[in-house]
């Protein structure tokens, strides 16, 4: 029988190639299963919700349809779908009240939108499935583009470039549309509790990632409950905004010990010049207080302390 030499060079190669296909990094490997999953996917097509045109102009699937994963994935990559044919329409004749020229001339200068905003939440749920049902329910009208286990597994719902729904009605600063302008991030969490270390590492290079990407200011990090002070109070009052203003996410105040608070310092003012809604004052103060001071009360007022703070931190946000 002929011996058959192999160069040394030509196996290492295939040695290498064949361990670079048999050991895929998890991305890959993410990418590979759910392209599987969707192959695989036996949906009858009758089911698959038709794109709605609504008057705000967005896609949703039929809102009593029952989604479980598998059949949410599908959804997800339809609606998608719709998206990108919708956006690569020509020419864009979305008014028809205006005077448009009858010959399209697409510009080649541009790319897409980017958030400006990242909303913290916790979710006031159990558990990570829990939230992702909810996540994949139509009825419930909510989402969140990422949910961050107690074990620190990081669930991706929403491309960052859709708009998830997440922040809901609310005001920062002159920002009324917070959906179309931010990230939204809910940590499983059911209010009650502290994070876990996992949990907050995991958040930590999600905000890193989103930072670097999107070129996010420290000031544009906030709380849900900053946004809604009238209606949500999360995250919690255990949640680390402190540590989180050390990586560059959020703003925080300084030693307090030698700040003097003018007689005539206008501390309504002073929390509008941040961002927050005045127009219920006593919710202001509270959400305030929960995001810097740590502390759950329902007083109307604040302390002393609880200016100087204010004061240390509203010079932050007039520069
Ligand atoms: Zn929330």
């Amino acid at each position: 029988m002929k011996k058959v030499i192999i160069p040394v060079s030509i196996a290492l190669i295939s040695v290498w190639s064949c361990a670079r296909k048999t050991v895929p990094s998890r991305v890959e490997q993410l990418k590979a299963e759910r392209a599987a999953a969707m192959r695989t996917h036996t949906a009858p097509v009758a089911t698959v919700p038709e794109p709605q045109n609504q008057e705000n102009n967005m896609v949703s699937p039929n809102p009593n349809t029952y989604m479980d994963s598998s059949y949410a994935n599908y959804t997800y990559h339809v609606m998608a779908k719709a998206f990108s044919d919708s956006i690569a329409e020509n020419p864009n004749l979305n008014d028809a009240s205006l005077n448009y020229a009858s010959d399209f001339v697409g510009s080649i200068n541009f790319n897409l939108r980017k958030p400006n905003f990242v909303i913290i939440h916790h979710t006031a749920q159990d558990s990570v499935s829990q939230t992702l049902r909810t996540f994949t329910l139509a009825r419930t009208g909510v989402s969140a583009h990422y949910v961050i286990g107690r074990d620190g597994l990081v669930h991706h719902m929403v491309n960052d470039y859709l708009r998830a729904w997440h922040a809901g009605g609310g005001r920062w600063g002159n920002v009324t549309d917070m959906n179309s302008c931010s990230i939204g991030i809910e940590l499983d969490n059911n209010g009650y509790e502290p994070f876990t270390d996992a949990q907050i590492n995991s958040l930590l290079q999600v905000l890193r990632s989103l930072k670097k990407r999107f070129d996010i200011p420290a000031a544009n990090f906030i709380g849900h409950s900053d946004w809604a002070p009238v209606r949500k109070d999360d995250p919690n009052v255990y949640f680390p905004w402190k540590l989180l203003s050390q990586y560059g996410f959020g703003l925080w105040w300084d030693d307090t010990t030698n700040v003097q608070v003018p007689q005539n310092f206008d501390y309504l003012q002073a929390l509008r010049i941040i961002g927050y809604d005045v127009r219920n004052s006593v919710k202001a103060i509270i959400s305030f207080r929960r995001h810097f001071c740590g502390i759950n009360s329902n007083d109307g007022t604040l302390s002393p302390q609880e200016q100087k703070v204010l004061f240390c931190l509203y010079k932050k946000y007039l520069y």
